[in-house]
């Protein structure tokens, strides 16, 4: 598979302070901001600071330190955000899994029922 990273994404552009983003935590590795639309009244993303595309090629070709400084950061958002009733966390991912942007980002959506997974 090869994963062709194009710098020109959004989520690039907020990584480089071209854009504004509402911050919730950051750390070496990961920065994680609250989405523009919600769909949720938590909906927060946490993205790598590396160049990867999607779950499968950050799972692939990042770091030992790059993978679990992003999970580091998925659990401060769960604590910071006080999840204890749940939540879903989602990795659109290529055509099918409809990703808009296509820099790697986990989906933390909280605060309500989220309902079935899946609807059609
Ligand atoms: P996806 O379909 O998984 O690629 O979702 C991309 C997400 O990024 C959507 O939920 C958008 O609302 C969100 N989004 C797009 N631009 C921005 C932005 N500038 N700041 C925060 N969230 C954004």
């Amino acid at each position: 598979m090869d994963f062709a990273y194009d710098d020109q994404n959004i989520f690039a552009k907020i990584l480089r302070g071209e854009i504004p983003n509402a911050t919730v935590f950051e750390n070496d590795h990961a920065l994680a901001f609250r989405d523009l639309y919600p769909q949720a009244p938590v909906h927060v993303l946490v993205i790598p600071k590396g160049p990867y595309m999607s779950l499968d090629h950050f799972a692939r070709d990042a770091s030992a330190d790059e993978q679990v400084g992003f999970m580091q950061a998925v659990a401060e958002v769960c604590r910071l955000e006080g999840v204890e009733a749940g939540f879903r966390a989602v990795a659109n991912t290529r055509e099918d899994g409809v990703q808009e942007v296509p820099h790697y980002h986990l989906h933390i959506l909280a605060g309500r029922n989220l309902g079935p997974m899946l609807t059609r």
